[in-house]
This record gives C-alpha cells, sequence and structure tokens, in this order.
C-alpha cells in the first residue's frame, strides 16, 4: 500500500506573517477530519523555522501536517553563499525537500550531477526528497515527452542504492501545465505515472510499487479528484492553489 501524500510548494511567496496565517488556518481546517493523507507544507526558507514551530505547538503529539523545503545545497558546509545545507534543513525539523523543480532546472540551471548530490545528501541527513520530473510543451509536441522523463530519472535516480530509491518521492510535473491553469488530462497523468514506475522497476524491480508518485501542475479542487482516482497517482505537488488554505485542504479531501 504506497503513501498518499498532499505536498505544498509555496515558492516564493507570502511574508513570514502571511505565512502565519497560512499555517494557523490550514492547522485548523486539517484538524476537523480524520484523514490517512501524508500532509506536507513548503515555505521559503526564511519561514521554516516560524513554521516548524507552529506546526510542533499544534501537534505536540502526532504530527498532521510535515515540513518540507523546497532546495538545499548541494555540499555540506562551508564557503557557499547564499546556499542552505540539509543539517540546517534537519535544525529546523523538515522531513521533505523537493529537489529539481522544473523552475530551479530553468532559471538556476540545475543538472542532473548536482542533483544527485542533493539526494544524497538529503537521503543521509534522514530528509526525503521529492525528486520532480517533466517535460516542456514543446518536448510533449514532439512526442519526446517519455524518453525526456526516462532520461531525468535515469541520470538521477538510476545512481541510487535499492535502499535509497525506496525512499523517494517522484513528482510528475509537466513544465506546460505548471502555473499555466492547464492541466494535464487524469489519463495523461496515469499513463506518465505508470510509464515513471516502469522505468524505476526496470531498475528496481519491486521497489517501484512502493514509490509514491505524484501529480503536479495546475492541480486544484476542481480536478484532484479525477486526477488522484487514477492507481498510479498517489498524490499531489501543488503550487498556486496551496497558498490557499481551503484549496489546499479540499484538495487533501479528494482522495
Ligand atoms: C509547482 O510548482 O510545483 C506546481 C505544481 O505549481 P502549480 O500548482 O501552481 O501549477
Amino acid at each position: 500500500m504506497r503513501k498518499k501524500i498532499v505536498a505544498g510548494n509555496w515558492k516564493m511567496n507570502t511574508t513570514i506573517k502571511e505565512a502565519e496565517v497560512l499555517v494557523k488556518d490550514l492547522t485548523a481546517l486539517v484538524d476537523e477530519f480524520d484523514t490517512d493523507v501524508d500532509i506536507i507544507v513548503c515555505p521559503p526558507f526564511t519561514h521554516l523555522d516560524s513554521v516548524a514551530r507552529l506546526l510542533a505547538k499544534q501537534y505536540d503529539e502526532k504530527e498532521k501536517i510535515y515540513l518540507g523545503a523546497q532546495n538545499c545545497a548541494d555540499h555540506t558546509s562551508g564557503a557557499y553563499t547564499g546556499e542552505v545545507s540539509v543539517n540546517m534543513l534537519k535544525s529546523v525539523n523538515c522531513k521533505y525537500v523537493i529537489l529539481g523543480h522544473s523552475e530551479r532546472r530553468e532559471y538556476y540551471h540545475e543538472n542532473s550531477a548536482s542533483l544527485y548530490e542533493k539526494i544524497e545528501l538529503a537521503l543521509n541527513a534522514g530528509i526525503i526528497p521529492i525528486f520532480c520530473v517533466g517535460e516542456k510543451l514543446e518536448e510533449r509536441e514532439s512526442n519526446r515527452h517519455f524518453e525526456v522523463v526516462a532520461e531525468q530519472i535515469k541520470d538521477v535516480l538510476y545512481r541510487l542504492k535499492g535502499a535509497e530509491m525506496s525512499k523517494i518521492i517522484i513528482a510528475y510535473e509537466p513544465v506546460w501545465a505548471i502555473g499555466t491553469g492547464k492541466t494535464a488530462t487524469s489519463e495523461q497523468a496515469e499513463e506518465m505515472h505508470a510509464y515513471i514506475r516502469k522505468v524505476v522497476a526496470d531498475k528496481f524491480g519491486d521497489v517501484a510499487d512502493i514509490v509514491p508518485i505524484l501529480y503536479g501542475g495546475s492541480c486544484k479542487p476542481s480536478n484532484a479528484q479525477e486526477i488522484f482516482s487514477k492507481p498510479n497517482v498517489d498524490g499531489g505537488l501543488i503550487g498556486g492553489a496551496s497558498l490557499v488554505a481551503k484549496d489546499f485542504v479540499d484538495i487533501v479531501k479528494s482522495f
């Protein structure tokens, strides 16, 4: 049985005050129901400690919302101005880190070599990577989407050991669907998720059955249920809609 996961990527949005309001609204809504979905919020680095404290105050025994970061450094410590290490993330109770988001690949030139380093560092620190893959519009239009996504997986995840792979979460995020309002159809999502699982199985065998694969790209309350109903879709990585507490919680409830 694979985990169901809904993770919110807040990107470069909110001030600390706004983040605190958002977390309070979220916890209030989440506390109204029981769920077997792992709920994760990924605020900007500057907000992690405040959000961690609010969550710890709310959930002193059983955590209902977990903390994630949007990136980490590909080195452990030292002269890397502006970077944030996995140990720093761990010190603020981060359990997850998004790695290889298309915005980071495109605007900050993240490549497979550094993503592999980041994944190794995160795993060694006990932080679970949410590894993003996905094709651009022109790649889908030229029917290269499977090839592109397989390459992204092989270049990074094929270098892991089976035990490491069993801890990874994959997020399929077609670049043409991120922040555009255009969502992949549930059939397109399922087709790619099944393919991703096969690519993982080709190298790691049965481990592929336990790897959660999340869909990301303009997922919202109105389309989440349809997308999450597919057998290989184990949840969502949510951008815009994660900034509105009710929308995010409605997506969680879509399972
Ligand atoms: C994302 O950036 O991970 C994302 C899925 O964004 P949005 O939901 O806004 O398309």
